[in-house]
């Protein structure tokens, strides 16, 4: 297999584009449609200050790195989720300490244990029955913002990649989630205390995303979360890659058709944030009196009393 530009000896055959390219081709292509990306769908300029939220995974540093790379305004947040479980959230954060030292680039990194007093594991003992992943999203979602606001920035940048994207909106179609379906774009605008919202990696698989980091010499968290096993989304991403593997390009085809047929049909209200109040203990966004992460964490430190 040789490099289509070059014939070097090539490290990827990207099927659905029937192009095989060598170490620096890829990275060079990996970069430029990065760069395209994030200009086709105005995610963000050399003037705005991106943060990125870092996981310890492959896609998120890989994301971070090459933001940087490219001469971004960058600064990635990390938070310490508490899940004590198999040990995920220590190794997870020993990753992105590897990755600040060695790239020198910074990252924040925020205990939730330490500063609120709960991780997540602990949320989950309020005898509630919520799912793992309903509790965790919605404490990643209010503190990220938060965090970036905090740290003077004007973008949020998550790494959700191809898989995820096209998993993500196979879900939410056979379920017909109207309202989630309106907000999956590669860019939400800001709104109501909410930061500009966007994904520059969505057109990327996650294969590519992990050869990037390979590459590029960094090292990220294999183990998946514990509580990712089960979850429907994986589920989703299995029959995806069947199909895939019968016809490459369909993840490709069903996410990108997808944007511009709302685009056509110009489905508004991007964000359509319903929560037009202000939390009366933290000033952020929500649609009740108080929002979930405070009642969540009550007594935490951003609660002004
Ligand atoms: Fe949180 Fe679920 Fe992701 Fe684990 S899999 S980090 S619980 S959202
Ligand atoms: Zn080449
Ligand atoms: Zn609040």
């Amino acid at each position: 297999m040789k490099c289509r530009i070059c014939k070097e000896k090539a490290v990827i055959n990207i099927k659905r584009h029937n192009l095989s390219l060598c170490e620096n081709h890829f990275i060079e292509r990996f970069e430029s449609e990065t760069k395209r990306v994030i200009k086709k769908y105005r995610m963000f300029t050399k003037n705005d200050k991106i943060a990125v939220a870092v996981s310890g995974g492959k896609d998120s540093l890989s994301l971070l790195y090459c933001l940087n790379k490219l001469e971004y305004n960058v600064i990635g947040i990390h938070i310490n989720l508490g899940i004590f479980k198999e040990d995920y959230s220590a190794n997870s954060e020993k990753y992105v300490i590897k990755f600040r030292e060695e790239f020198n680039i910074p990252v924040i990194i925020y205990n939730i244990k330490e500063n609120q007093g709960k991780g997540i594991e602990e949320l989950l003992k309020r005898g509630r029955g919520e799912k793992p992943c309903s509790v965790c999203g919605m404490v990643k979602r209010y503190l990220m913002n938060r965090l970036a606001i905090e740290n003077e920035c004007n973008v949020l940048a998550t790494a959700h990649n191809l898989d995820d994207e096209a998993s993500r909106l196979f879900g939410n179609i056979i379920y017909w989630q109207e309202e989630h379906i309106e907000h999956q774009s590669p860019s939400l605008p800001e709104e109501n205390g909410l930061l500009r919202k966007v994904k520059p990696f969505i057109f990327f698989t996650e294969k590519e995303t992990s050869l990037y980091a390979i590459l590029n010499g960094i090292s990220y968290i294999r183990e998946e979360c514990p509580y990712s096993i089960g979850a429907k989304t994986l589920k989703y991403k299995d029959i995806l890659n069947k199909l895939e593997l019968d016809s490459p390009g369909t993840k490709e085809r069903f996410l990108k058709g997808f944007y511009k047929f709302k685009e056509k049909v110009k489905i508004e209200n991007l964000r359509s944030f319903k929560g037009t109040k202000t939390c009366k203990k933290c000033g952020m966004p929500t649609t009740r009196d108080i929002c979930t992460f405070c009642i969540a964490f009550e007594n935490h430190p951003f609660i002004k009393n």
